[in-house]
């Protein structure tokens, strides 16, 4: 939890000799608080000092690293509420393959994860990992699949299994992907965290209820491992809610260390296709750091991941493109000319509704701050002034031959400053819906064959 200056100055040695560059210790407190400073420019510091600044500068969640590049980062949050601030690292989405399954079966869902992908507001979205559980006793072939589905999809695993042995052979097997170990219990935590250690995995600890969950990660922390990642065994809906939200609450609110990992769970295999999107709705919703997906559903996974880029955007920075002329299609000089803003959204809608009009066109796109055509307009950003000087800044009138501008409907009111600040341009008023650009364009384009 973060000191306050008066708690920080407690701990400095308190000679105002002024060489951390402060006047006094309470000034450079006050810094340190603020983190504006580090401790180490204060040559006197004692050992404790530095210790229980170091402790209170940790982040509550600890972040966590995954994939032979690290690129997986799970972890690292501050806030239980988005509007707060923002969540950081999104809620990882795998989906498991038992190691009984029928090889065709476990074929075809590895390369169904490794092929697929959303495309969505100019972003590629990818699964991120793979699960390989070892069904019941049976764990022939579970160091087998583990290895195929790292070599197919080049995605992190998540490998579980009850057997420490079954574990290690797995482990050894897809050394350098920094997968996760599933799942380190009190009896067996000693042993599984050195395997992860040297083999470069994270390791999920887990335990019937948030009692044993404690205790357990408390031992993991005492050896100095931190990679550490928290498995419920909840199933119910109601719990899953429950015990993700308490748990979040004891770490940022009441600085639980041992319970400030990310999470991760096994949906519940046995429920039907809505019960386990609700499932995976509420991790996402509520804190999820890994959350495995008894299936592999295409549906499901575009509703899962266009719902996951919802909640992991900033809320005070809205998703935006770069403000430029955008070629639609394939225009010619004469093709029509579209305005809106640089709002992620309304870029992305007005240009596929632009595409699927039949026609090319250009779709001018100046600085609006990632606001939507009204907000923008209201906020003085989508004005006809400006339009009009980004439309001279870009050169737009040297790479078109025609002279008609198309803005949106709800911003009709500066079709006339826009006019008058874009000598020789006639403005014409397109649809407030973007759905009716088609119709619009080929009422238009009509009309100008005319
Ligand atoms: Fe105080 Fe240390 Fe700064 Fe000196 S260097 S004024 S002791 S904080």
């Amino acid at each position: 939890m973060a000191l306050t200056g008066l708690q920080i100055q407690k701990l400095l040695p308190k000679t105002n000799c002024k060489e951390c560059g402060s006047n006094t210790c309470m000034a450079f407190a006050m810094k340190l608080a603020a983190k504006k400073a580090e401790i180490a420019e204060c040559p006197y510091a004692s050992e404790e000092a530095i210790r229980v600044l170091g402790a209170a500068s940790e982040p509550p969640i600890r972040s966590i690293a995954l994939g032979p590049d690290r690129a997986l980062i799970l972890g690292e949050e501050t806030v239980l509420y988005r509007h707060e601030k923002t969540f950081f690292h999104q809620t990882a989405l795998a989906v498991n393959i038992n190691n009984t399954d029928p090889p065709t079966e476990i074929k075809k869902t590895m390369n169904a994860v490794r092929d697929y992908r959303l495309e969505r507001v100019g972003e590629t979205f990818l699964i991120d990992m793979v699960a390989v559980s070892q069904t019941g006793n049976d764990a022939e072939g579970f160091e087998a699949v583990a290895k195929k589905a790292w070599e197919t999809t080049g995605r992190p695993l998540v490998l579980r299994s009850t057997s420490p042995a079954v574990l290690k052979a797995a482990a050894v097997a897809v050394k350098g992907s920094r997968s996760v170990l599933s799942a380190a219990t009190p009896e067996t935590v000693d042993e599984l965290h050195v395997l992860a250690k040297e083999n470069g995995h994270a390791l999920a600890v887990t335990a019937p209820d948030l009692d044993g969950l404690f205790c357990c990660a408390s031992k993991l922390r005492e050896t100095g491992f931190q990679d550490i990642l928290l498995q419920f065994q909840t199933l119910s809906l109601a719990k899953e809610f429950q015990t993700n939200s308490a748990v979040r609450r004891a770490t940022l609110k009441d600085a639980v260390k041992p319970l400030g990992y990310p999470f991760l769970r096994f949906l519940n295999p046995s429920a039907d296709l809505l019960k386990i999107t609700a499932e995976a709705v509420t991790e996402i919703d509520k804190y999820g750091g890994i959350c495995v997906l008894p299936l592999f559903d295409p549906a499901l996974m575009a509703t899962l991941m266009t719902l996951r880029l919802n909640i992991y955007t900033d809320p005070q920075k809205p998703i935006q493109v770069e403000p430029k002329v955008y070629p639609i299609g394939e225009p010619r000089p004469d093709s029509p000319v579209f305005v809106t803003t640089n709002f992620s959204l309304t870029f992305f809608t007005v240009s596929g509704e632009i595409e699927n009009s039949g026609t090319s066109g250009w779709l001018v796109i100046p600085e609006c701050e990632g606001m939507s055509v009204l907000t923008a307009w209201a906020a003085g950003k989508f004005s006809g002034v400006s339009i009009a000087k980004f439309v001279k800044e870009v050169g737009l009138e040297n790479q078109v031959t025609t002279r008609e501008i198309i803005i949106p409907g709800y911003v009709a009111q500066i079709s006339g400053e826009l006019e008058e600040n874009l000598p020789g341009w006639k403005v014409l008023v397109g649809p407030q819906d973007a759905a009716d650009i088609e119709s619009f364009v080929k009422n238009f384009l009509s009309k100008s064959r005319m």
